[in-house]
């Protein structure tokens, strides 16, 4: 998986009111943006986008929480990130080179090499010719330009972006967004992710391959999803009319009716492995003294190698194993789970696969939050089509189920096809 760049954990912003009351604009936002993610965030006007996007750029900071970059705290990071903001926040007195220039400004370069810089910079961004304009002669598209080739030229690693195009009439809009999409894909720029707030849904729908959706007062993570489209994409096809739709009712359902609050993150592929198999390998490792070279491991059970990794892997996953220079080795976790008698081996392998096997957490939150406590196997795997062919989420939920059933987390009627809690 993609390296993480930018991460919160347990974010929650609140201003002090009259009275000594407090009004809490975000709760407990945890994001991890990773590598090659373009996210946009979006909800309803006051739902603390704008507050968000400052203290991820770290112009604001949070109530409680924290925000990692590179997992170093954001404070101490020395990010590489800009912001291009809607209202272009040019300096007027300057020229167009000017103000590109002065992004460069503290970063020690000399006089030419900022001016070769962001002369290129112009250029990419469609503005040569006008280096020494000054901003009121440029129209608001024009104006934009420079405000991309200002946070551009400095080369970030996120690129954050608060409405970039809100100002700006369609057709210009359009353009600019255009525009950024082929910047983005054709990686002329280091850039390695876009955080983009935005309330425009189309936008979102065609720009990114992330969406966050925040609910309102208080701003919570209400859908964390991915937007799988091919670029460049068609906003006649049925797939982005779908994610449009799909954007749209999250925004405007009751939190609490939102299926997709599931989505939290891509999910995990789960290799498809017995828990008969996975708890025969942690214990003959654990007897061999709770580590194990991988190919001879392979070799004594008579497999070959790859045979034996998706049981490694689903203990890696499970938190029971880990790998380390091509040695196979027992956690904690593991070791505890091989010297437990059987009732005491469900319940360990119950806490460490609901903390670590998404799939596994979500089935059972989805029945407890239903009435009758039971739901059809066709709901789990719709979702999972979202994110895997259709042979394939047959697979990881026959793959869930076994885990769950073992773990007690709940049962499987195989004549209705349900899944319920006993
Ligand atoms: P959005 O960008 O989603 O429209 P904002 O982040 O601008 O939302 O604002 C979220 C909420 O926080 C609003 O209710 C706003 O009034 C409040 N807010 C923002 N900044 C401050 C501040 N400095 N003091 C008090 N309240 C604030």
């Amino acid at each position: 998986m993609a390296d993480v760049i930018l991460e919160t954990k347990g974010l929650t912003k609140s201003y002090p009111m009259s009275g000594g009351r407090e009004l809490s604009v975000l709760e407990d936002i945890n994001i991890r943006v990773r590598e090659g993610e373009f996210v946009s965030i979006l909800g309803p006007s006051g739902a603390g986008k704008s507050t968000l996007l400052r203290i991820l750029v770290g112009l604001a900071s949070p109530s409680k929480g924290e925000v990692l970059y590179h997992g170093i705290p954001l404070a101490k990071a020395l990010p590489k990130i800009a912001m291009v903001f809607q209202s272009f926040a040019l300096f007027p007195w300057l020229t167009v080179l000017e103000n590109v220039e002065l992004g460069l400004k503290s970063y020690g370069l000399s006089d030419n090499a900022a001016r070769e810089k962001s002369v290129k910079m112009l250029d990419i961004v469609g503005l040569d010719g006008f280096e020494d304009a000054y901003p009121r002669e440029l129209s608001g598209g024009m104006r934009q330009r420079v405000g991309i080739a200002r946070a551009l030229v400095v080369e970030p690693e996120i690129l954050f972006m608060d409405e970039p195009f809100s100002a700006l009439d369609i057709l210009t809009a359009d353009n600019l967004r255009g525009e950024l999409i082929d910047l983005w894909l054709r990686k002329i720029m280091p850039i390695k992710s876009i955080i983009f707030v935005t309330h425009n849904i189309e936008e979102a729908a065609f720009l990114s391959n992330r969406a966050i959706i925040l609910s309102h007062n208080p701003g919570r993570i209400k859908a964390d999803m991915f937007i799988d489209l091919p670029h460049e994409r068609d906003k006649n096809s049925r797939d982005f009319k779908y994610t449009v739709d799909r954007i749209f009712t999250i925004l405007t359902k009751p939190e609490q009716e939102v299926p997709f609050l599931l989505e939290r993150e891509r999910y995990q592929f789960l290799p498809h492995t017995k828990i008969g198999a996975i708890a025969g390998l942690i214990e003959m490792v654990h007897d061999k003294g709770d580590r194990a070279d991988i190919s001879v491991l392979a070799s004594d059970l008579s497999m070959e190698v790859d045979d034996i990794f998706p049981l490694i892997e689903a203990s890696v996953f499970l938190g029971l194993g880990e790998i380390k220079e091509g040695d196979f080795i027992i956690t904690d976790m593991g070791r505890q789970f091989s010297d437990a008698d059987a009732l005491k081996k469900k319940e360990l392998f119950k806490a460490t696969a609901l903390n670590n096997i998404q799939l596994l957490k979500q089935i059972t939150q989805v029945l407890q939050s239903t009435s009758k406590r039971r739901i059809s196997e066709d709901f789990f795997l719709e979702i999972l089509a979202n994110h895997f062919t259709t042979e394939e989420a047959w697979n990881q939920l026959e793959t869930a189920i076994d885990w769950g059933r073992y773990a007690e987390l709940f049962a499987y009627d195989y004549d209705s096809g349900e899944l319920y809690l006993e």
